[in-house]
């Protein structure tokens, strides 16, 4: 199939405009029509090669939403017309242990990115920068009409992310929650802890997102750099989501978690975040990561998003704007997530 979008050729250039090959739908595949999709940070740190490993040309993109065109002959769950939803993931196993739990970005053989990698046939994944993809059923989701589309988008990485640590880690009622950095993911890990009931504290470098963070569901709001406001919640914390992209102390948060409280790591620096055993020791707290979620689990969000009417807050702009966002998402200037809007894509 003849595709069009905007490709990164390397680390250092301008995404432009790129045709490409798609594989022609097979028996399990879903065809999408892109409407929207989301920049993620991941796609700058990959683009740049931030974390080693590019490949090129890339195009970007797994916050994806549009409308099914074709299925093939053994799809199911779509018909041409349905809104549809597609993620970070394309392809597992499907059979190792992790697979069959439902947690498919664990895939013991590799899950394979909807973009910058191969497929298990060794074809090139291209991502939702894009007029249209082809998944298996298997990682393609149901969107509700009832939300806005362009809205939605972002939960197809940026939700799930932060959804599925704040399941897994029981956040609710009586729960003393931290998110720190309000950006893509941590403005929809603090809508989601809010609405599960916990009491959340976001934390910020910027203070010019405080009222907003209050909007948006914080009962508190701390200023990371201000070490008073800080040190007021040391020991108080049972769970803490980091959605940082740069480097920051993680021992300034680890210090905030009470006996058996947890930080987990959803944002992905491109250097170590050095860790003093004396921060973990001290009320025997756990330092971890989750990636994205599993694909029913991710079907779970977006129903929730769906009952509850929870979409990101998203600036919708064109795609001859790419540089600009990215150029701005880096600066932490973004509110909360750019969204590409399929229409301004003109091969
Ligand atoms: P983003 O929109 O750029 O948000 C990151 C936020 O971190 C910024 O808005 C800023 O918030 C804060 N920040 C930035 N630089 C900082 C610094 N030097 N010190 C302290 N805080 C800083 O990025 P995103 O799209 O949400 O992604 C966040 C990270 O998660 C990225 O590394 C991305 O690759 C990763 N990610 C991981 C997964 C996963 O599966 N684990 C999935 C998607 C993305 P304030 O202005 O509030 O401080
Ligand atoms: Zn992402």
């Amino acid at each position: 199939m003849k595709s069009f979008g905007y490709a990164a050729q390397t680390k250092t250039s301008p995404l432009t405009p790129f045709h490409f090959d798609r594989r022609e739908p097979a028996a399990n595949d879903v065809v999408v029509a892109i409407d929207y999709c989301g920049i993620c940070h991941s796609d700058i740190h990959q683009a740049r090669d931030e974390w080693g490993g590019s490949i090129y040309p890339m195009v970007p993109g797994h916050e994806i939403v549009g409308r099914v065109t074709a299925v093939g002959s053994a799809v199911t769950k779509f018909k041409p017309g349905d809104l549809a939803g597609v993620g970070v993931t394309v392809e597992t196993c499907m059979v190792c242990d992790n697979c069959k739990a439902g947690a498919e970005p664990y895939c013991t053989k590799g899950m394979v990115g909807t973009y910058n990698a191969k497929d298990y046939a060794g074809e090139m994944t291209y991502g939702g920068y894009s007029d249209t993809i082809v998944a298996p059923e298997h990682y393609v989701f149901s969107i509700s009409p009832k939300l806005n589309l362009a809205a939605v988008a972002p939960l197809l990485c940026a939700g799930i992310t932060t959804y599925s640590p704040l399941r897994h880690w029981n956040v609710g009622p009586n729960k003393k929650v931290g998110v720190v950095g309000l950006g893509g993911l941590g403005h929809m890990g603090l809508k989601f802890a809010h609405s599960f009931g916990a009491h959340v504290v976001q934390f910020t470098t910027s203070e010019s997102k405080i009222a907003d963070a209050k909007k948006l569901g914080a009962d508190e709001v701390v200023i990371s750099k201000d070490a008073d406001a800080m040190a007021r919640h040391a020991g108080s914390f049972d769970f803490i989501l980091d959605c940082v992209a740069a480097q920051h102390d993680i021992n300034a948060y680890l210090s905030l978690l009470r006996l058996d409280g947890a930080i987990c790591l959803v944002g992905l620096p491109d250097q170590p975040l050095p860790v003093a055993p004396f921060s973990l020791v001290t009320n025997r707290r756990s330092l971890s990561g989750s990636m994205i979620g599993g694909m029913k689990e991710t079907q779970e969000m977006l129903d929730y998003c769906a009952e509850k009417n929870i979409v990101s807050e998203i600036e919708l702009i064109g795609y001859d704007r790419i540089e600009e966002a990215y150029t701005r998402v880096i600066k932490g200037d973004v509110k909360y997530r750019f969204v590409l809007d399929g229409k301004t894509l003109k091969a």
